[in-house]
């Protein structure tokens, strides 16, 4: 963790100005022996100020963050910011490539390798050059994520419950300056290595995002996302104005702060579900059930509600594996 990272980039972060630039990671293929993969990173200053850290693109299937990323990369006049803004629109590029969640050149989840070592595999090593080179320099770290194509998410910025006061105070409040409706506290539930957990364990103010998913790419989705990201920078005093379309909302903070309110498959099986993303559920009720592929004479497997809330988040994909996520329970949360 402590060693130089092998990986380089071609920006100057200290310089005024907006520049286009790469993330160089070193690869030898097939192809060529001697070989970089380039990651683009765009660095927009001007003069001393706070720092924005900003990342689309961590999962390869979560398409809002690059668009939103690359056009706001594009559309900013370094004249009218104050301070830094640095983004990689398409953090795990191999995966943005291929429309999959996971990068196709090692099999690895951009967001279980946090924080990476000099001599991990491909994805841990881009991972380690962003914990190290990036995150140090960051008042403001999102990282921008979506339902992509597994699971469909009522729209909302996130964040853990992290032990500090004023961190949690902080991120909070960048949370609601997103104007999206919701903003949803999560537990890990599936590993660890986060980039946002790493980010909020350096103490920094740190958000992350699910805007919408199951592989649908919308208009609305869109705006929120573009919208938050002007309005948190807004916030943190690097534009001087918010955006105003779509308007900000007062959010709703809600959590899901319990183990039981992240249901897993019991089978596998085709998913049925009886519920809508927003349904409230009371504890025992059946959300859906599971159908055998095999012994279709079977009754379907019922999934119950093990704690009370609404749908925040359910499965995108019919077919459910054993284990798999269908649903998750969230509630209204004040800290
Ligand atoms: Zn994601």
């Amino acid at each position: 963790m402590s060693e130089e990272s092998l990986v380089s980039t071609d920006v100057d972060h200290d310089r005024d100005g907006k520049q286009f630039g790469r993330i160089q990671v070193p690869v030898s293929t097939n192809s060529s022996g001697w070989a970089q993969y380039f990651i683009p990173v765009v660095n927009v200053r001007n003069g001393d100020g706070p720092t924005a850290v900003l990342f689309g693109g961590n999962h390869g299937d979560e398409f809002e963050g690059p668009v939103a990323l690359m056009k706001l990369a594009r559309e900013l006049d370094p004249q009218s910011i104050h301070g830094r803004i640095i983004m990689v629109p398409m953090l795990n590029r191999p995966a943005v490539t291929a429309g999959t969640r996971l990068s196709p050149i090692d099999g690895a989840n951009m967001n279980r390798a946090f924080p990476g070592s000099r001599h991990d595999s491909f994805t841990g090593m881009i991972a380690h050059y962003v914990s190290t080179k990036i995150l140090a320099q960051a008042d403001l770290v999102v990282d921008v994520h979506s339902g992509g194509v597994s699971n469909h998410f009522l729209p909302c910025v996130n964040m853990h419950h992290v032990e500090d006061d004023d961190q949690m105070k902080r991120m909070l409040a960048a949370g609601r300056a997103w104007g999206a409706p919701m903003v949803f506290i999560y537990r890990d539930v599936a590993g660890e290595g986060l980039l946002p957990s790493y980010a909020e364990k350096l103490g920094k103010v740190t958000l992350g995002t699910e805007i919408g998913g199951r592989a649908q790419f919308g208009v609305r989705m869109l705006q929120i996302t573009e919208s938050g990201l002007r309005n948190v920078l807004h916030w943190l005093g690097i534009l001087s104005e918010p955006a105003t379309d779509p308007p900000a909302v007062e959010p709703q903070v809600v959590a899901s702060d319990d183990a039981r309110d992240y249901i897993m498959s019991p089978v596998s099986g085709i998913f049925e579900p009886f519920c809508e993303l927003g349904d409230d559920v009371e504890i025992g009720q059946v959300l859906g059930q599971i159908h055998d592929l095999e012994m279709i004479s079977r009754a379907p497997v019922p999934v119950q509600a093990e704690t009370a809330g609404f749908i925040i988040t359910r499965r995108a994909i019919p077919l459910t594996a054993q284990g798999e996520l269908v649903a998750a329970i969230a509630r209204p949360f004040e800290l």
